[in-house]
């Protein structure tokens, strides 16, 4: 049986005659077969959601329902591909239909003729249930892609097979408990808009180490935490997300491009298949997988794109991996949501959002976590999720960012003021935070130093302290300062200057590791506690801010990554020699 059209409003159709429907069903529609999702059920009319452009459609159009969900096909493949919201592989719709995508073109998400070569790693006679790793496949040089028993699916092994197999072709057959036999292939498929199945989830307690020195040691991420990054344009939001994907010691990485301006994601498109990654040398498309919605493409695939690429994320997490997902951005998102309650004349909440946008937004983060994977064998695995928030006109009162912020538990607000100045990274270090720190401080300790967190808790202070001085210093000008304070707003343009700002277009710099981290910290401050006790003893305070090593601290950053230790050493001796000299002269007066 299938429905008619009576009307349509944009991405928003209305049909009647569905009786057998059910929400979240997919259905297609009229002679393009256009694809749409089932969002309300009102007796046998239902409203509809339709990921395509909807003109020349019109009332009559016939509507099926698939009597599926909107699901995700999960299997070897899905590494380097490039992906519409709705997981149509986008080179392959290039290929059929030319640069601008035709309606309804139906392109499987893993291609059906590919050949991988499956490793049987489980044996005959063994039980296995679901989250159960069966084999392995190569998927590519740095991705070992598991082959796992689809939840809610146990049996014994009956036959398992070796060799070539494209993604529907049978690897082994288990023979369930009531005697009946169950082929698995190695693919999977996920309805997106329900989360994946795990055993347990516990506290992340390891960072997500990035190289960026605001990041790691100010505001640090944890593996299966949620951060956002909101900032108006031309503050740095692309560049963080790329140094994000391209640096993150995850294993996989998807990153949803949300339709910002259309020839932004066209950059994505371009410049992600060249960046190669750093920790492996090979392409970093090879641990990645890119969700792109062109800006041809209608509104209601960005919602969709969201799920689509957040469950591909759990997938590889089931495996055991660490995995970031990377969503660009999340307003472009909610700018979906708001246009299609909008459409269904739902009553809207605040600036037009639909009242259940903050519920949405928690929908998505709450998918983060570290998780004991499904399965009998112990197994870890992790999704990060960050967002980038877009504010028009970069305030953060409005409904996008303030859900998020009530949500997410990492905020690196970038600040255009910085961004003006150049001050990179912009992000501004008196309004984000981290939640983490408590929860990381061990690992830190552990792996790090001790004095690692310390070092942060003074550098933080010193800022703070920096910003009132400044509030002083516009009233009654520099000379009313103390040399004390003095210092302080020197320590506090050395932590600004030598150590958060760092450049991502230069070699050098663009990375940097947690020691070498803690340790251009740690000696930024040793200059700020030497000196301190110079001014004790009755040195001059302009003598500190000019002593030679303090010129080579602001050089540190760019020191090769093979020498740092030994010339960070060599450096704050001689700085120590330095301040005793003037130290020793303030108390001869
Ligand atoms: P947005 O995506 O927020 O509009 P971009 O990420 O494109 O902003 O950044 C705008 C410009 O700022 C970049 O083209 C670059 O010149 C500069 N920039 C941003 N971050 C950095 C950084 N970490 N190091 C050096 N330059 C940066």
């Amino acid at each position: 049986m299938s429905g008619r059209v009576v009307k349509v409003s944009g991405p928003l159709v209305v049909a009647e005659g569905l009786a057998d429907a059910n929400m979240a069903d997919v259905v297609r529609i009229g002679e393009q077969r256009l694809i749409g999702e089932i969002l309300n059920m009102n007796g046998d009319s239902a409203s509809i959601q339709v990921y395509e452009e909807t003109s020349g459609l019109g009332p009559g159009a016939e509507v099926e329902t698939t009597g599926a969900p909107l699901s995700v096909e999960l299997g070897p493949g899905l590494i380097e591909s490039i992906y519409d919201g709705i997981q149509r592989p986008l080179d392959k719709i290039m290929a059929i239909a030319g640069s601008t995508i035709t309606r309804g073109i139906e392109v499987p998400g893993l291609d059906r003729e590919k050949q991988w070569d499956f490793v049987p790693t489980a044996q005959v006679g063994h039980k296995v249930s679901g989250g159960d790793v069966i084999g392995t496949v190569q998927e590519t040089a740095v991705v070992l892609h598991r082959i796992m028993v689809p939840p809610g699916v146990s049996g014994t092994v009956k036959e398992i097979r070796r060799g070539l197999f494209t993604v529907t072709d049978t690897v082994a057959v288990l023979t369930k408990d009531d005697g009946t036999e169950v082929e698995l292939t190695m693919m999977q498929k996920w309805p997106v808009r329900i989360s994946r199945p795990y055993v347990q989830k516990y506290n992340p307690v390891k960072p997500l180490s990035s190289g960026q020195r605001i990041i790691d040691t100010m505001f640090p991420l944890a593996k299966g935490g949620t951060a956002a990054v909101p900032g108006p344009f031309g503050s740095g939001k692309t560049v963080i997300q790329h140094q994000l994907a391209k640096w993150s010691d995850v294993d996989i990485v998807v990153y949803i491009g949300c339709g910002e301006r259309g020839n932004e994601m066209t950059d994505v498109l371009m410049e992600f298949p060249e960046l190669i990654d750093p920790h492996t040398g090979e392409p970093l498309m090879k641990r990645t997988v890119l969700i792109a919605n062109t800006s041809d493409m209608p509104v209601a695939a960005r919602e969709a794109s969201i799920y689509t690429g957040i469950t591909i994320a759990e997938y590889f997490r089931d495996m055991g991996y660490d995995v970031a997902v990377i969503a660009d951005s999340t307003s472009r998102w909610a700018e979906a949501l708001r246009e299609m309650s909008g459409r269904l004349e739902e009553m809207p909440g605040e600036e037009g959002y639909p009242a259940y946008l903050s519920s949405r937004l928690a929908q998505f983060y709450e998918r983060a976590g570290v998780v004991r994977c499904l399965g009998t064998e112990e197994r870890r695995g992790s999704v990060t999720a960050i967002g980038a928030v877009s504010p028009p006109g970069g305030d953060t009162s409005e409904p996008v960012s303030q859900a998020t912020m009530r949500i997410v538990k990492v905020f690196w607000g970038l600040d255009s003021s910085l961004a003006y100045q150049r001050h990179f990274p912009a992000i501004n270090w008196l309004t984000s935070y981290s939640l983490y720190l408590d929860t990381l401080k061990p690992w830190y300790d552990q792996n790090v130093s001790p004095d690692f967190m310390r070092n942060r808790d003074w550098a933080m202070a010193v800022l703070q302290e920096e910003s009132s001085l400044n509030e002083i210093v516009k009233l009654v000008g520099q000379d009313a300062l103390s040399p004390e304070d003095r210092l302080t707003l020197e320590a506090a343009k050395m932590i600004r200057e030598d150590f958060l700002q760092q450049n991502s277009f230069v070699d050098i710099d663009n990375y940097s590791e947690g020691q070498r981290q803690h340790l251009l910290l740690q000696m930024i401050r040793r200059y700020y506690d030497l000196s301190s006790d110079a001014l004790s003893a009755g040195a001059d305070v302009s003598q500190l801010f000019h002593i030679p090593a303090r010129a080579r601290i602001g050089r540190a950053k760019s020191v090769p990554n093979d020498e740092y230790v030994e010339t960070y050493g060599r450096l704050e001796q001689e700085m120590a020699d330095e301040i005793e000299i003037i130290r020793k002269q303030g108390g001869d007066d």
